[in-house]
């Protein structure tokens, strides 16, 4: 049986250390680290994630602002918010929430938020420094797995990772970090041929897909760390991940559960990202 890797308990804890973190800032420089959401548009799910957001920051200490704008918000009116924003000194983080109404470019949008407020690190520039090694931000979802694989005391050295998922946001960072803490990366995605025998041999697998219970027992070699990203609805509308979770659990040596797994971990390193900005602002370091 494997152990679960408790992301809720993790996040909980990171966030505490942030928030000890945050008033010796605001102590020593008079400075409250703020993070402004941008939300276009009425879509349900996206106002769950940022009224999340919002409650994060108020329980680590932070300054949240949330701006709310129509569906019929044109570029042109998206792109002067961000300059105004970009030049409003208060502000230490921004994020757009994802996706956008049809007719604005999230790509545009991407590219318009300094590299320095840039906390969800989807800019090109933090990307590169990323893919260079040279940290400023990292993209959160990859960046919490690597927490919950470093706090529960896994070493990532020398082993096979398979990462099934190659998107920007999570599957091509995600096998970066990997890479980076000295693992011998795999990446795999719609077109690979023979998907279970790249899976089978993976010491830690990451399961980033969004389809739901893709990866099953006969995919996993037994005694492998498992890394659950997917967030999916199945078919009885319950939350469940890319990982079947009741095959895979009795083989694998660590599982993370959905919910509560990578899911926690994502806003915990947004508020990282938010402190590590506010910091650099008052380091000067921008
Ligand atoms: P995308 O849809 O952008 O990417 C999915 C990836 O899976 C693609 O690279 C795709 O390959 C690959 N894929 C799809 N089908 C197969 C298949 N049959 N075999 C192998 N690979 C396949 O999704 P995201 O990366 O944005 O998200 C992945 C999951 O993670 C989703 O469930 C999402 O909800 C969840 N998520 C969770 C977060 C969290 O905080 N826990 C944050 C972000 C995402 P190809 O490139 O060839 O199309």
């Amino acid at each position: 049986m494997a152990k679960l890797i408790d992301g809720k308990l993790i996040s909980a804890q990171i966030r505490a250390e942030l928030k000890e973190e945050t008033k010796a800032f605001i102590a020593a420089t008079g400075v409250t680290p703020k993070l402004t959401v941008i939300l276009v548009g009425e879509d349900p799910a996206s106002q769950v994630y940022v009224r999340n957001k919002g409650r994060a920051c108020e329980e680590v200490g932070f300054a949240a602002e949330q701006i709310t704008l129509p569906a019929t918000t044109t570029q042109e009116e998206l792109d002067a918010l961000i300059d105004r924003l970009n030049a409003d000194k208060t502000v230490h983080g921004i994020l757009v929430q994802l996706p956008l109404p049809k007719g604005l470019s999230e790509e545009r949008v991407l590219l318009r938020i300094s590299p320095e407020k840039d906390v969800d690190a989807f800019h090109p520039y933090n990307v590169g420094r990323m893919v260079a090694g040279q940290i400023t931000y990292l993209p959160c979802t990859p960046a919490g797995v690597m927490e919950l694989i470093k706090r529960s005391g896994i070493s990532v050295a020398g082993k096979d990772c398979v990462v099934i998922g190659r998107s920007n946001i999570v599957g091509k960072p995600m096998a970066h970090l990997l890479m980076q803490a000295n693992g011998t990366v795999t990446v795999c995605h719609s077109r690979t041929k023979e998907l279970a025998e790249h899976t089978r041999r993976a010491d830690i697998l990451v399961a980033a897909i969004g389809k739901a219970d893709f990866v099953t027992a006969d995919m996993v070699k037994p005694g492998a760390v498992v890394i659950d990203v997917g967030i999916n609805r199945n078919a009885e509308g319950k939350l469940t991940g890319d990982v079947d979770f009741a095959s895979v659990e009795p083989i694998a040596s660590y599982i993370t559960p959905v919910p509560g797994g990578v899911g926690p971990m994502t806003i915990a390193m947004l508020m990282k990202n938010t402190l590590t900005a506010a910091k650099r602002a008052v380091e000067g370091e921008i």
